[in-house]
């Protein structure tokens, strides 16, 4: 089968401390779990309920407040303790609901409810994820029915598009979803294809998965929706939405049936769709990938939303020495972890603790020209000019130079190769900034 991938750039990511990915581990609950408020890229959720309140498992908390927001919900019964805030990246606070688990649960180790969703309409599939506060789980928390809403707009044939690239081996929590919930994230996709009204599915399955190929248009197939397959390159960043749409653009080319507008979401995403309409269940855990060299017993957990990441180390056996850095996401994109308070969210795909770990720009010293940054941007752009124009500010004269900033996504590649670990990446998305 025919490989479609990005022009330039990108890097091959491998690493050694990820988790296996074979299979998932279901982690204890937690005693005290920390409900974020903010789990999406808007406002704040209106909390609904006060401390000393008992909630029970999949209670509604907090309220989505209109573009951007989603609804949040209680991942275990208990009572609200307290609520606590905190500062996020980007200077947001955040705000969180403290709850001590005790009484029953509701779901958990019971049959749920099971409903078809064959008679629905688009507008009622749409209402049901909105309550389940489904956001865009593999990015920053995109809320899906505000995705749905920017799509009625579109005028062109819509392609929904199962994003299954493994270009990064910390995504071994959505692999693992994979191969043990296939048939879900199929069904997501035939949910929301009826929802978003496309016309197709197209699943996006990097080479070295090709069995997964396979298994996954079976399994849309019986959904009798017009699927295919579009095999992607291995490299990273394959799945970016730019580098995944030049090779689903390139796939198309020459084929009378065009795609028209891509609609790309992830596995995780597409089986919690899945579970708010059929269980009408909202998001109450996900899969983490817990590694790096400092976790003695690396694994993929299936992980109550709120889960302090401290009990999530604990649970993986805890550290074989000190940490030197604890972070989140992918060492390409995550971001530090300050507070082992912090908890598991939506968006949390992966922690990490490493025993050498520094974090970018640390340790940083002068450009040695090697060029690498360069031939590693898929954009094409040039990183080190970029950054000597954020570090001078020269760019004050230079619109040219701020045009090019603002088409920097964010990859990390630059980074990644860079000998002198400069912390090209957030300079050249601040210098972006400037481009207004
Ligand atoms: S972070 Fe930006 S500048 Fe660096 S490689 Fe990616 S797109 Fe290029
Ligand atoms: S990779 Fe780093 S050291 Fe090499 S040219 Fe780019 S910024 Fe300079």
């Amino acid at each position: 089968m025919k490989t479609y991938t990005f022009p330039r750039g990108g890097v091959a990511f491998e690493d050694s401390a990820v988790p296996p990915r074979g299979a998932s581990v279901t982690a204890f609950l937690p005693a005290l779990s920390v409900l974020p408020l903010v789990q999406h890229t808007g406002p704040k959720a209106r909390a609904v309920v006060s401390p000393g309140e008992a909630v029970f498992e999949g209670m509604l908390v907090g309220k989505g407040q209109g573009q951007g927001s989603a609804n949040v919900h209680a991942a275990v019964p208990g009572r609200v303790l307290r609520t606590v805030t905190w500062n996020m990246p980007g200077g947001r606070v955040n705000e969180a609901l403290v709850i001590r688990m005790e009484g029953a649960f509701d779901r958990l180790g019971k049959r749920e409810d099971d409903h078809t969703w064959k008679y629905l309409s688009p507008f009622e599939i749409q209402r049901l994820i909105g309550e389940a506060g489904i956001v865009e789980m593999e990015g920053s928390g995109h809320p899906v029915p505000d995705m749905l809403r920017a799509l009625t707009k579109e005028k062109r044939p819509l392609t929904l598009v199962a994003r299954c690239v493994f270009d990064d081996p910390w995504l071994a929590a959505d692999y693992a979803l994979c191969r043990e919930r296939l048939d879900a994230v199929a069904e997501g996709a035939a949910i929301l294809a009826r929802a978003s009204g496309a016309a197709r599915v197209t699943a996006a399955i990097s080479r070295r998965e090709k069995a997964l190929s396979k298994a996954l248009l079976e399994a849309l197939k019986g959904w009798e929706l017009k699927a295919s397959c579009v095999i992607t390159g291995n490299r990273y960043p394959q799945r970016n939405r730019r580098e995944l749409e030049i090779a689903l653009r390139s796939a198309e080319k020459g084929k009378k049936d065009q795609t028209g507008t891509f609609f790309i979401l992830g596995p995780a995403t597409l089986a919690a769709v899945r579970d708010a309409v059929r269980l009408r269940r909202p998001i109450l855990d996900r899969y983490v990938a817990v590694g790096g060299s400092a976790v003695k017993t690396p694994q993929v957990l299936r992980v109550r939303i709120g889960t302090r990441i401290g009990d999530v180390f604990a649970e993986c056996g805890g550290f074989v020495g000190k940490p030197r850095l604890i972070a989140q996401g992918s060492p390409l994109k995550g971001r530090r972890v300050l507070d082992m308070d912090e908890p598991v969210t939506k968006t949390c795909y992966a922690v990490y603790a490493l025993l050498e770990g520094r974090e970018r720009g640390a340790g940083a010293v002068s450009c040695i020209g090697c060029g690498e940054c360069r031939a590693v941007c898929p954009v094409g752009l040039d990183p080190a000019g970029l950054f000597k124009r954020f570090q001078t500010r020269a760019f004050l004269e230079s619109e040219g130079w701020l045009r090019r900033a603002a088409e920097c996504h964010g990859c990390g590649c630059c980074e990644a190769v860079c000998p002198s670990r400069l912390p090209l990446m957030q300079s050249i998305i601040n210098l972006g900034k400037n481009d207004d």
